[in-house]
């Protein structure tokens, strides 16, 4: 089951282009835009443009929009220049892994050093 985005969603609010953010790419199936409190120089986020609560709602019929996920994640961290660097991808699902704000949702992290 997939809970409709509650109206109060902001990720959803982005996606609809009612709430201010910074985008760097859209397609049919995704946006991303940048953190509003960037944990590192390169701190993008990358969300489904349907509401979809966390990763625990993700199945089978989900995978063109994982792949197109991550197909985007690369495309964004060659763009920031962090490609062959390196880079960091987190998902945080549920409370107790630190999800915050929920639609799912990617963290593209680099430009830095990271430990652990
Ligand atoms: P998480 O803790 O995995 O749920 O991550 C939520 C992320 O969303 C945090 O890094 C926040 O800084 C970020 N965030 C929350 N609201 C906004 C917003 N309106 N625009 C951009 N980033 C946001
Ligand atoms: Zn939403």
């Amino acid at each position: 089951m997939r809970p409709d985005g509650p109206p109060e969603c902001p990720f959803c609010r982005i996606v609809a282009g009612q709430q201010a953010a910074e985008i760097v790419y859209r397609d049919e199936l995704l946006t991303a835009f940048r953190d509003i409190w960037p944990q590192a120089p390169t701190h993008i986020l990358i969300v489904p443009n349907a509401h979809i609560a966390s990763l625990a709602y993700i199945d089978e019929k989900d995978c063109p929009l994982l792949g197109r996920v991550f197909a985007v994640i690369n495309r964004l961290a060659a763009e920031e220049g962090i490609g062959q660097k390196g880079y960091r991808v987190v998902v945080n699902c549920g409370t107790m892994a630190g999800q915050t704000v929920p639609h799912l949702h990617f963290h593209l992290l680099g430009g830095r050093a990271m430990r652990g």
